[in-house]
């Protein structure tokens, strides 16, 4: 398992609701946790590491600086208030950070690996990157919520990682398109 980056096709998946977790797919999520400390990111979304899944891993810690680790399984967030504006990047877009304006506070409801609902009211930093994971799932990204004026200061680094990108292809290190598109389908199958 490894994280993909950005312009690799998994990213623009829009993943289906989990109907099925098994004991494969808790191991993946176990996969998805050390690859997300070892990146120090602060979430990761199944997209992120080529998986056709609804579901992200977060370490959310509380005020006194314990975390949690948290499995977001079908995630919803509801009661979306407030607008703030602060810098995001993604795994996805190494060194790449841009200023991105969401709702300052919401509500997140999701599953867990035992099967019960929970749900978080979140603010500022958790909040943000609840959203950021949420968009993954839909196969948006955040360089998508940035204004034009951003997009523009980011453009060249993007071209960067398109460069790469075709030049992991060029030389079999990445799948082409129908490809990718074939093993999500089988993948999706089994669990949604
Ligand atoms: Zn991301």
């Amino acid at each position: 398992m490894q994280i993909i980056k950005y312009p690799h096709p998994t990213l623009r998946y829009k993943s289906k609701p989990l109907k099925r977790v098994d004991r494969e797919l808790k191991e993946m999520i176990a996969e998805m946790f050390d690859l997300m400390y070892t990146h120090d990111g602060l979430g990761l979304a199944a997209n992120q590491v080529d998986l056709p899944y609804r579901v992200f891993v977060m370490n959310v810690k509380d005020e006194s600086g314990d975390g949690q680790e948290r499995v977001f399984i079908n995630p919803v967030i509801s009661r979306k208030s407030g607008q703030a504006e602060e810098s995001e990047g993604c795994l996805s877009f190494p060194e790449i950070y841009a200023p991105v304006r969401r709702p300052e506070r919401i509500v997140v409801s999701a599953y867990g690996l035992d099967g019960r609902e929970f749900s978080y009211a979140m603010d500022g930093l958790y909040a943000r990157a609840v959203q950021h994971e949420v968009d993954h799932l839909d196969g948006v990204l955040f360089i998508d919520r940035l204004s034009p004026a951003n997009q523009l200061a980011i453009r060249e680094d993007l071209d960067d990682l398109v460069r790469e990108f075709e030049s992991s292809r060029r030389l079999g290190a990445i799948a082409g398109d129908e490809e990718i598109a074939a093993r999500l389908a089988g993948l999706e199958s089994v669990r949604t």
